[in-house]
């Protein structure tokens, strides 16, 4: 194929990517965008393996071969709540393989100024993206603490590697060789930087730093696509680039926080929340019922136990029991409810849930005093009020879902444990507080027995 024909087709490749993230910007649509994608993925790499740069397709084959097992394994072996390291994992991945790619541009002979720019950048990024990812992994699968771990000197040695890899970077491209030692260093400076940067965050904040860490994986894709020569590996690193810093935006607005205080502040490692004290009032399912038969308007919170539960499809269940008996339905929904973006939504979507019954938190919050009850399944973190009132606690100035405005709350889970946080919830002990102990699922499986009869 000619190199016209071949940029020719990555132009379409490049719109079904355009269109493919635009559909994904709705539930209704998602699953249209994520095969949109998926399609211009294949064509693009279908047409890249025309290119007469490929000096032999061994190698390739072995690549495909590995990659979908595993790809395959992974979709139907990695559970839903685990998602978010599988998400860090292929971060990494993309991390790693742009490390790769940047050096082995090097191999290209004598390149131009502007290309080692590129391979640096693209072993840099990916060097950090790659150990920062496994870093984050770790943190999310509990491999290793999820605290913040925070030293002393930490600023100034993050400084002193940064520094370190500006000038091995700079010494690099003034004389730029696979034989050159500031290129070890770049490439091992780099992936110690990866580990140090994410050390000081907490577990907490996770999610976010995924997602930015997705975003820098695009930017290195980027970089390596300018260094090979790559169009379509340019116009998709710069996408990922863009969308993954968009989502880290719209994380950090979610929990009020900015993006310098995610990655620099150890959240959670320094403050002490008020001991909580008080009254927990339990119910059982059968009192539980009859204040839920004679509501009006109830609205279902979702959270991480949710998912755990795997209870969304007796929610549903029970959403169409209490509408059949009158009540208006809704299922609030905050952006960090479960363990990654989205990810109530696609449980709710997975049973099921009609879209227009999910509300978004700043939509629900003005209406939640005329709520009869909130039926808190399994969220904790995101409905704590001492994000809004305890100024000592480690999530102060989080949004949260207000369901302790709500004429009732019901709070579904098995214990009195903190969520992900690890901070305790006043919302336990409140007035207007009961309750519902036991397994998410078991909880509500009895709710929609009592409404059977
Ligand atoms: P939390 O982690 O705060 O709380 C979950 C609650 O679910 C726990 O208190 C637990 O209590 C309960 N639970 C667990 N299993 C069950 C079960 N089988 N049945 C009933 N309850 C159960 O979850 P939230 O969704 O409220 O908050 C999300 C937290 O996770 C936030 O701190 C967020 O920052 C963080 N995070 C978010 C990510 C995202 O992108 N959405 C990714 C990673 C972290 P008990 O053990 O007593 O049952």
């Amino acid at each position: 194929m000619s190199p016209i024909a071949i940029n020719a087709t990555y132009i379409v490749a490049a719109a079904l990517f355009i269109f493919g993230l635009k559909y994904m910007s709705s539930p209704a649509t998602a699953v249209r965008g994520n095969r949109l994608s998926a399609i211009g993925m294949f064509i693009a790499v279908v047409v890249t393996l025309f290119s007469q740069e490929i000096v032999q397709f061994q190698w390739i084959a072995v690549g495909v071969v590995l990659g979908s097992i595993i790809g395959a394994f992974a979709a139907q072996k990695v559970a839903m709540t685990s998602m978010p390291e599988m998400v860090a994992l292929f971060n990494g991945s993309g991390g790693l393989s742009s490390l790769l790619l940047g050096w082995a541009a090097l191999y290209g002979g004598d390149p131009s100024t502007f290309i080692v720019v590129t391979i640096l950048l693209s072993i840099l990024i990916g060097g950090v993206t790659f150990s920062g990812s496994i870093m984050a992994w770790g943190k999310l699968s509990e491999v290793m603490t999820s605290a913040a771990i925070v030293f002393g000197a930490q600023r100034i040695v993050n400084a002193a590697i940064l520094i370190a890899l500006v000038v091995c970077s700079v010494l690099f491209a003034m004389d730029p060789s696979l034989t050159s030692p500031y290129l070890v260093a770049v490439i091992v400076l780099s992936l110690v930087f990866g580990v140090m940067a994410v050390l000081p965050i907490g577990g907490a904040d996770m999610p976010v730093v995924i997602s930015l860490l997705n975003s820098y994986s695009g930017l290195a894709a980027c970089a390596a696509g300018f260094a090979i020569h790559n169009n379509i590996l340019i116009v998709a690193g710069s996408l990922v680039g863009a969308a993954g810093i968009i989502l880290t935006n719209i994380m950090c607005k979610a929990m009020n926080r900015s993006l310098a205080n995610v990655l620099f502040s150890g959240f959670g490692a320094a403050k002490t929340a008020t001991k909580v004290e008080g009254e927990v009032k339990p119910i059982v399912s059968e009192d539980a019922y009859l204040i839920l038969e004679s509501a009006s308007s109830v609205t279902f919170v979702p959270g991480y136990g949710m998912a755990v539960a795997q209870a969304q499809h007796v929610v549903r269940e029970l959403g169409e029991l209490l509408e059949a008996n009158g009540a208006e339905v809704t299922y609030a929904i905050h952006p960090v409810a479960g363990r990654m973006p989205g990810h109530m939504n696609v449980l709710l979507a997975e049973a099921n849930v009609p879209y227009d019954q999910l509300v978004e938190m700043e939509d629900i919050n003005p209406r939640m005093s005329n709520v009869d009850v909130a039926v808190v399944i399994g969220a904790n973190d995101v409905v704590n009020p001492a994000a809004r009132e305890d100024e000592n606690s480690p999530i102060y100035g989080m949004p949260i879902i207000n369901v302790d405005e709500a004429r009732t709350v019901f709070v579904l889970k098995r214990s009195m444990s903190s969520g992900f946080s690890g901070v305790d919830n006043p919302l336990f002990f409140g007035e207007n507080t009961r309750m519902l102990f036991g397994d998410a699922k078991q909880s509500i499986s009895a709710l929609v027995a009592e409404f059977k009869g």
